[in-house]
C-alpha cells in the first residue's frame, strides 16, 4: 500500500482523471484497497429519511477508487510519482516512502 490518508493523488483512471484531491479514507474493497477522495468519482446515492433531522433525497457521496488508479504527488516536485521503499522507521515497522523523480520522503500528517 502506497497511498495513504491525508496524500495528494493524480487521479489517473475514470470520470475525474487527471484531478487532484486529498485522501480521506483508504477502505479495503472487493477489488483490493480503495481511496475516497472528497469531490472525486461523487455518485447521487438515494437515501431514505432516517430521523427527523435527516431528510430523503438524493445526496452526492464519494465512491471509492481502486488504489492502482491514483497515483501519489510529491510534496516537493509537485509531481505525481511511483513510491520508492526507504528504511523502516518507528517501533511499528512501516517504511518510509520516497519519491522516485527527487528522493524526497514523501510525510503525510495525519491527525
Ligand atoms: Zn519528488
Amino acid at each position: 500500500m502506497n497511498v495513504r490518508r491525508g496524500d495528494t493523488v493524480l487521479v489517473l483512471a475514470g470520470k475525474d482523471r487527471g484531478k487532484r484531491g486529498t485522501v480521506d479514507r483508504v477502505e479495503k474493497t472487493k477489488r483490493g484497497f480503495g481511496v475516497v477522495i472528497p469531490g472525486i468519482n461523487m455518485a447521487k446515492r438515494h437515501q431514505r429519511a432516517r430521523s427527523r433531522t435527516q431528510s430523503a433525497g438524493i445526496i452526492d457521496l464519494p465512491v471509492p477508487i481502486h488504489v492502482s488508479n491514483v497515483q501519489v504527488v510529491c510534496p516537493r516536485c509537485n509531481q505525481p510519482t511511483r513510491i520508492a521503499h526507504g528504511k523502516l522507521e518507528g517501533e511499528h515497522g512501516r517504511r518510509t516512502r520516497l519519491c522516485k523523480r527527487c528522493g524526497e520522503q514523501i510525510e503525510v500528517t495525519t491527525k
